[in-house]
């Protein structure tokens, strides 16, 4: 049985790995230069950068992280996390609800009062009015304070999309309110902890992320086709006939893991019902400008700036505290994401002056001198992060019926068109296949 799988990222690569070991081939075609598209590492000046943001090795699942320490075997360095969220010139810790202590006292007063004004609230009704949008969740769930001074700006900031018009699907259920007793010691200064589960993280020792993906490819690295940008795709008798560049593949079977924004043109007769539904489907583009510095950086994993005032960058983080080979020697190194609306004013135009601006912003804040700069990286991944506006649900359920009776798989990130991290992508490729042959 053979199978062609569109896109040699993290959900392409796995996917013809374990049909491999299933004693299935499957070709991988890939539009890029080199497999891994959000996992792929670049390497500069001795300092090497994920280019689709900062990569980190974690996971709630315990058989999926396995897999990707397995894969790593001995290329792979432990970090305990320290993450912080750069707060009216200081470093608070991270969720912020962890931190309300290290808050100025007028701000720490605002978010514990307005946090126990929602338990009030609560507590006098009856019944409880669920949220409609994610803005209304974010006030219900943490109250006006953690609300204004942390959460609504840096979700603004990131998603660039109004969060009344952000589903609460993805987060009811899932992010609990966080129970008084932790609010009250976080106000007070006795330590708590948030976010457990990535307490304990990894990352590749040499390579950046890139290398989980050359190490879950290795036994199928010649069936990966690159410089293959799918262009068209045909049923027939036998199964599938797709056209990437010059040449024709056929297969019985077809999976794609490429965004559904490239898929559609493929697919001559696709219903306009769907085209729109696709079409209406929201994501943001991310761009990552990569900082090599002389010296030493603050001794935290990464950290959030919430305030768009300050910097466009949502996040630095910092690689050369992730692995011992991510910068030479005496150097540190920053990892910036700034996200926005593809085709929007704010897409960076002149690449120069866009690092430029970031550069400064981070040497206001005191991060770095100007005279350390080493040297810098950017990139634009056109696909970043999937934005679930209020009407996902809807348009998601008609895309995923045609493709489901068309009998084409669609599997990772802009595939399944979910907010999935890597180890979201293995557990739905892992969970395919199962289904497939058990
Ligand atoms: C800023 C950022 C930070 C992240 N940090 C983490 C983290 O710390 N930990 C974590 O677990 N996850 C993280 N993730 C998520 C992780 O990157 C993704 O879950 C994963 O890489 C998705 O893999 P994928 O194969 O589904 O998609 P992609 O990586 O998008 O792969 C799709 C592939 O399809 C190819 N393609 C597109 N069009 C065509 C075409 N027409 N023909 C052929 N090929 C095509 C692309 O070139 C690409 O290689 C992060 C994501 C972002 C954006």
């Amino acid at each position: 049985m053979t199978y062609i799988i569109l896109g040699g990222g993290l959900a392409g690569i796995t996917t013809a790995r374990l049909l491999h070991e299933r004693g299935y081939t499957a070709t991988v075609l890939e539009a890029e230069a080199k497999p891994g598209g959000l996992c792929r590492s670049y390497t500069k000046d001795g300092f090497t950068f994920d280019l689709g943001g900062s990569h980190i090795i974690f996971s709630r699942n315990r058989d999926v992280l396995s897999f990707m320490h397995e894969m790593l075997a001995g290329n792979r360095e432990e970090r305990v996390r320290s993450t912080k969220i750069y707060y009216k010139g200081r470093y608070i810790k991270y969720p912020f609800e962890n931190g309300l202590h290290e808050l100025p006292k007028e701000d720490c007063y605002f978010c514990l009062n307005e946090f126990i004004k929602i338990l009030l609230a609560d507590a006098a009704s009856n019944t409880a009015t669920e949220p409609k949008n994610f803005q209304e969740w974010i006030y219900q769930t943490f109250g006006a304070g953690i609300a204004e001074c942390y959460l609504k700006p840096y979700n603004e900031k990131i998603w660039k999309h109004p969060l009344t018009d952000i589903s609460t699907h993805w987060v009811t259920g899932r992010v609990p309110r966080p129970p008084i007793e932790d609010i009250i010691q976080s106000a007070v200064g006795i330590e708590t902890e948030g976010y457990t589960h990535q307490s304990l993280f990894s990352n590749p020792t040499v390579g950046g992320i890139e290398a989980l993906i050359h190490a879950i490819a290795f036994p199928i690295k010649d069936q990966i086709i690159c410089s293959a940008p799918v262009t068209a795709l045909e049923k027939t008798e036998a199964g599938w006939r797709v056209t990437a560049g010059n040449t024709t593949y056929t297969a019985k079977h077809l999976i794609s893991t490429i965004p559904l924004q490239n898929l559609a043109p493929c697919i001559q007769e696709l219903p306009p019902s769907v085209r729109d539904a696709i079409n209406a489907l929201c994501y943001n583009s991310v761009a990552c400008i990569g900082i090599g510095i002389k010296g030493t950086l603050p001794e935290y994993s990464w950290a959030y700036i919430p305030d768009a005032e300050i910097s466009k960058t949502h996040r630095i983080s910092f690689p050369s505290h992730f692995s011992s080979h991510c910068a030479p020697e005496g150097h540190s190194s920053i990892l910036a994401e700034i996200t926005y609306k593809p085709g929007s004013a704010d897409e960076p135009k002149d690449e120069t002056s866009y690092i430029e601006a970031v550069v400064q912003s981070l040497v206001d804040i005191g991060l770095f001198n100007r005279e350390d700069l080493v040297t810098t990286m950017f990139l634009k991944n056109k696909f970043g992060y999937v934005v679930y506006d209020c009407a996902y649900q809807q348009n998601i359920s008609v895309i995923r019926n045609y493709f489901h009776e068309t009998n084409i798989t669609l599997l990772g990130r802009f595939s399944e068109f979910e907010y999935y991290n890597m180890d979201d992508v293995i557990s739905s490729v892992t969970n395919y296949v199962n289904t497939q042959f058990n």
